[in-house]
């Protein structure tokens, strides 16, 4: 399959309605993370340019907020339609600058519009409540629902379409104006994706883009006319821009890191639990924020597990994405393989057995390409980094304990609380898990819970910082406020 463009030179910003230029003379390289090749230059917007958009953002919001809301919703039927007739460039885009696989990216742009589907129907799902009588006799009470102004998001570097998805367009329907902050590392797909914004129809300065780094977003997080913030990141990150936000007086819902647990019970239908958590440990190369990074297997189902996990992780085909056959991509930098060997090299040091070793991995025609090669780590403990901390990359720790309560034990120790999933044929244990298990998203046969656009994607402790999340309801009530009335009836 070939790349919709060899490169895609130097990206501009897309303010009020139209594509400009950025003033600053920084440019950051996009690499193309199989080949090594650089592939488009990415502007570092300045702190100006930056409290440009947010004004032209604010003047945009008043007559957005006066439109009707079916009326809103058109324009975005109409974007799904553009964004569907995109679909096969966006996700070929997608692989060029962040390495996952051409399968990957396709069901990464479903979910992108998926979020849009969501956000057409606007109408129905912003509706206030109210109450005859409802203060007194003769006065009635209701809650209007409103849109607030300009709301921004800052956004990672593993889901360059979808993670934008799950704010704007919940943002814009309801009657913001946005700007969007795309991942340094990842703009094109981003920036490719504006293009059916631009051509939807929304009025100049609804919806914005702004290529940058650490300046855009701190201009983001300060400016007084910014009502909130969403940000997905790493945890350090998100606390950041959590406490930074809330000083400057702003809503925030600023998700974090993880690392996730997959619990296999000695009852599990042993085929189709391998066959599904291999997405999980492999899919994107482990950089996904619900991948599973510890296996945990329970009593005497180890031996044969693992005898039927490595052989089928054996089989996972790495290389470049844009290849069908292949399986799995690399990872996003050189700098992010260097960690995620410095983990496997610390778990072998400290006594993990490596029974699937993906450091020397070689992928002829890609020597540039920052690959790794899928990882198990049998014998591991507790203790070990490679079982704590987020890898981030295709690395499997195998931990061998006695019981269900042992598990839920471990990844309560965690700091983290995204994802954790069970593999049992056992209703007591499913449930159990499911009532017991600290995190935001649980998994029943499943090893990756990823949530579709109408449900929230939750996260608890050093996953998750805020109130309402992503997605559906939870990002409607984000972007609004409720307004209390008080009618009394002459
Ligand atoms: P990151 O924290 O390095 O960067 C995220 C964004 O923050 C980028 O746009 C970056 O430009 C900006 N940023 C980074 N440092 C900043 C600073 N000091 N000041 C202001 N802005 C700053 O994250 P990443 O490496 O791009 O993404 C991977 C991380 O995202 C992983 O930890 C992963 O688990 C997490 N993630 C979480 C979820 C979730 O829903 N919980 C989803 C996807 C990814």
């Amino acid at each position: 399959m070939s790349e919709v463009q060899k490169n895609y030179g130097k990206l501009k910003n897309y303010v009020n309605g139209e594509w400009v230029d950025s003033e600053s003379d920084k440019l950051l390289d996009v690499e193309n993370p199989a080949t090594g090749e650089i592939i488009a230059q990415m502007p570092l917007s300045t702190v100006d340019e930056t409290k440009a958009a947010i004004e032209l953002a604010q003047d945009a919001w008043q007559e957005w907020r006066e439109t009707p809301p079916i009326s809103r919703a058109r324009i975005f039927f109409k974007l799904k339609e553009l964004l569907e007739l995109d679909f096969e460039n966006i996700a070929r885009i997608m692989v060029q600058e962040q390495g996952k696989t051409i399968d990957e990216s396709r069901g990464e742009t479903r979910r992108s519009i998926e979020n849009v589907e969501v956000a057409c129907g606007i109408p129905s799902l912003m509706f206030g409540y109210g109450l005859e009588d409802g203060a007194a006799e003769g006065i009635d009470e209701d809650a209007i629902i409103s849109p607030l102004g300009v709301f921004a998001a800052i956004c990672p570097f593993n889901f360059p379409a979808m993670i934008p998805y799950w704010f704007w367009p919940y943002a814009v329907a309801t009657g913001n104006s946005y700007i969007v902050k795309p991942s340094s590392q990842v703009p094109i797909t981003q920036n490719y994706m504006f293009r059916a914004v631009e051509k939807a129809g929304f009025p100049p300065g609804v919806i914005n883009l702004v290529n940058g780094s650490h300046e855009v977003s701190d201009t983001l997080m300060e400016h007084p006319k910014v009502k909130g913030i969403s940000f997905v990141g790493s945890s350090p990150i998100a606390k950041y821009v959590y406490k930074k936000s809330a000083e400057n007086g702003k809503r925030v819902q600023a998700q974090g890191g993880a690392k996730n647990s997959l619990v296999v019970m000695p009852d599990c239908n042993m085929d189709r639990s391998v066959a599904n958590m291999l997405a999980s440990f492999y899919g994107c190369a482990g950089q996904r924020c619900l991948a599973g990074s510890n296996l945990i297997l329970i009593g005497d189902v180890a031996e044969p597990f693992m005898k039927k996990f490595t052989e089928a992780s054996k089989k996972i085909r790495v290389g470049y994405g844009l290849d069908e056959s292949n399986n799995m991509g690399p990872v996003i930098s050189a700098k992010s393989k260097t960690k995620i060997l410095g983990y496997i090299d610390g778990a072998v040091k400290d006594g993990a057995k490596p029974v699937l070793d993906g450091r020397g991995i070689k992928v002829p025609g890609y020597e540039k390409g920052h690959f790794v090669g899928p990882t198990v780590l049998d014998h591991c403990t507790p203790d070990m980094a490679a079982c704590k901390d987020e890898i981030f990359g295709p690395v499997v720790t195998v931990l061998r304990m006695k019981t269900l309560d042992e598990a839920i034990d471990f990844i309560h120790s965690s700091p983290f609380g995204n994802a954790a999933s069970i593999y049992t044929q056992n209703g007591k244990w499913a449930r159990d898990f499911r009532y017991k298990t600290q995190c935001g998203n649980i998994g029943i046969n499943v090893g990756i819970v990823a949530a579709m656009a109408y449900f929230p994607f939750a996260g608890y402790k050093n996953s998750f910082f805020g109130d309402l999340h992503g997605q559906g309801q939870d990002a409607i009530n984000f972007f609004t406020d409720r307004k209390v009335v008080i009618t009394r009836w002459y």
